[in-house]
């Protein structure tokens, strides 16, 4: 079977930008189940012959603060239970928040391996902004700017690493 990979993280990370960048064919919502199965989005991809199938967690993103940790608690379970590999997505502009140190702390559970990829890093000014994701405890941060596709190359080598 094709390897499963899932992004995970808070909402306005930049999630959708970097799913429909790689998506070569697009699935639509493939389950009808209520709840969180209806948030998820799945696209077929492939990186240097390797196939593999990427998953949007965030489908449907919430507004109110604790709606979000819930579902992302949720994206977080999903994410561990179904993929391969887990790309936990931060923001290189807003920082790291305590969103971000709740959700790291699942994964760091989990012996799934997980690629942390900082978005919206647009240009090498801006590569400094990575340090502070050290503090997660969960690898070396990957920047990348989905909106750009600066970085995309070696953050799809990292995953297919997992393979
Ligand atoms: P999601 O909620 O995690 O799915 O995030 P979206 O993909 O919807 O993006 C949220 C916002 O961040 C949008 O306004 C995007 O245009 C913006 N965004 C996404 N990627 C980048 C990036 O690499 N750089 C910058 N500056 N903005 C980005
Ligand atoms: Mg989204």
């Amino acid at each position: 079977a094709k390897p499963i990979v899932a992004i995970v993280g808070r909402p306005n990370v930049g999630k959708s930008t970097l799913f429909n960048r790689l998506a070569g064919k697009r699935i639509a919502i493939i389950e009808d189940t209520p709840g969180v199965t209806r948030d998820r989005i799945y696209c077929e991809s492939e990186w240097l012959g390797h196939k593999f199938t990427l998953i949007d967690t965030g489908g449907i993103e919430p507004e109110s603060e604790d709606i979000i940790l819930q579902q992302m608690r949720k994206q977080a379970e999903i994410a561990i239970e179904t993929s391969d590999v887990i790309l936990f997505m931060v923001d290189g502009k807003e920082g790291l928040t305590p969103a971000d140190t709740e959700v790291a702390e699942m994964l760091r559970k989990t012996r799934k391996p997980v690629v942390l990829v900082v978005n919206k890093v647009d240009n090498l000014n801006l590569e400094a902004n990575a340090f502070e994701f050290y503090n997660l405890g969960i690898g070396d941060p990957v920047t990348i700017s989905a909106s750009s596709g600066l970085g995309l190359g070696d953050m799809l080598d990292e995953i297919i690493k997992h393979f």
